[in-house]
C-alpha cells in the first residue's frame, strides 16, 4: 500500500513484506532503486524538486525512522513499522546468504567497506561478497568504479555515500550498472565494521536511537536541527491546514 506524505509516496509495508518485495526485484533482474526515507531527506525534498523526483521514481520507499512513522500517523496514513536503512541492509544480507545473492558494498572511508564485508561474512559464512570499494573517489575515477561494480555482477548494491548523494548517485547510474537492487545505507558500513557503535538495544526499543547517535557523534546535532522544522511542517500541513 502506498502512502502519501508531504508529496512523497511511501510503501506502508513491514520489514518482512519489504524483504519479499526485494526478492522479487532480484528475480526480475532489472535495476531497482530502494530509498529508506528519513525526515532530513523529506524536508530537503520540499525545496529541492530533484530529490522528490528521485523518491517518486524509486521502486520501493521505506519509512526510515520514528520521525516518518510519526508523521504518517499525524497525516492519518499510518504505516506498520519503521524500516531503517541498516535494519533493511542486515535483513537483506541474511537473505542473500541463504539465496546465494551476490552483494557489493560501495562507500565509506578506505578500508571500512571491506571490514564491514568481513564482519558480515563472519556472521553469515555462506555470504557471497562480489566486491567492495570506498566512497572517496574523484569524479574522474568514477568510470573505473562503475566498471568494477558492473564486472562484479552483484545482485544487491549497498551504497554508503551519505544522503542524499547516494540516492542521486544510484539514480544517475542504475541503468549503466544494471544491478537488480541498489539502496543507499548512509553510515551503516561504519556501524557494521564496528567503527561507530550502534545505540544500545534499550535505546533502540524506546525508539530513541537518534539520541544515542547524537551522543556518540555530536557532529550530528546540526543536521538534527531539521527535525523540529520537519515536525512543524507536518503539524501545519496535516493538523492546522488538514490537507491530505
Ligand atoms: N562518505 C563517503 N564519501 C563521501 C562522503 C561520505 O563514502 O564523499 C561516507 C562516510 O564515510 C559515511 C557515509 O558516507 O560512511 C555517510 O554517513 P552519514 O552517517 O553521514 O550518513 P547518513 O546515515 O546520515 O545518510
Amino acid at each position: 500500500m502506498k502512502v502519501n506524505l508531504l508529496g512523497a509516496s511511501i510503501d506502508g509495508i513491514d520489514m518482512q513484506e519489504t524483504v519479499k518485495r526485494v526478492a522479487g526485484f532480484v528475480k526480475s533482474g532489472k535495476p531497482h532503486l530502494i530509498i529508506t526515507l528519513n525526515p532530513e531527506y523529506l524536508f530537503r525534498a520540499q525545496f529541492q524538486p530533484r530529490l522528490m523526483e528521485v523518491v517518486n521514481r524509486a521502486d520501493l520507499v521505506t519509512p526510515d525512522g520514528v520521525g516518518i512513522v510519526w508523521a504518517c500517523e499525524v497525516a492519518k496514513h499510518p504505516v506498520p513499522e519503521r524500516v531503517t536503512g541498516i535494519d533493511l541492509m542486515l535483513s537483506l544480507v541474511e537473505r542473500a546468504a541463504r539465496e546465494g545473492w551476490r552483494v557489493f558494498l560501495l562507500g565509506s572511508a578506505p578500508g571500512v567497506a571491506a571490514e564491514a564485508a568481513q564482519k558480515l561474512i563472519e556472521k553469515h559464512p555462506g555470504l557471497q561478497v562480489a566486491g567492495t570499494h570506498h566512497g572517496y573517489f574523484a569524479p574522474e575515477e568514477e568510470p573505473e568504479v562503475l566498471e568494477k561494480i558492473k564486472g562484479a555482477r552483484p545482485d544487491l548494491l549497498f551504497v554508503a555515500l551519505g544522503a542524499p548523494r547516494q540516492e542521486l548517485w544510484i539514480e544517475a547510474n542504475r541503468q549503466t550498472l544494471g544491478v537488480p537492487v541498489a539502496m543507499g545505507v548512509g553510515g551503516s558500513f561504519d556501524v557494521i565494521a564496528g567503527r561507530v557503535p550502534r545505540a544500545p538495544l534499550w535505546l533502540q526499543r524506546l525508539k530513541l536511537e537518534w539520541l544515542g547517535r547524537l551522543i556518540k557523534e555530536p557532529r550530528r546535532w546540526r543536521r538534527m536541527l531539521v527535525l523540529p522544522k520537519f515536525a512543524w511542517m507536518v503539524i501545519k500541513r496535516y493538523k492546522l491546514l488538514k490537507s491530505t
